[in-house]
């Protein structure tokens, strides 16, 4: 996720490592953006956030890791 490249749902599409739409749980497209904004994540984090590794951070990591992304 910090360096923007993230086990989304779109990249795996990219990737063709999946062969799904690429869309998040919530109905939007699921990018390394997303990520920071969905409807799913009750974290607030922000970009400089990812850079510092803060422990907002690291809440978002872990809450996605529950979505197994
Ligand atoms: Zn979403």
């Amino acid at each position: 996720m910090r360096a923007g490249v993230a086990r989304t749902k779109s990249n795996m599409v990219k990737w063709r490592l999946k062969n799904e739409d690429g869309k998040c749980d919530c109905g939007e497209r699921q990018t390394d953006e997303h990520l920071l904004i969905c409807t799913k994540n009750p974290i607030i984090c922000t970009k400089d956030d990812l850079i510092q590794a803060n422990q907002n951070a690291i809440d978002l990591v872990t809450h996605w890791l529950q979505y197994n992304i």
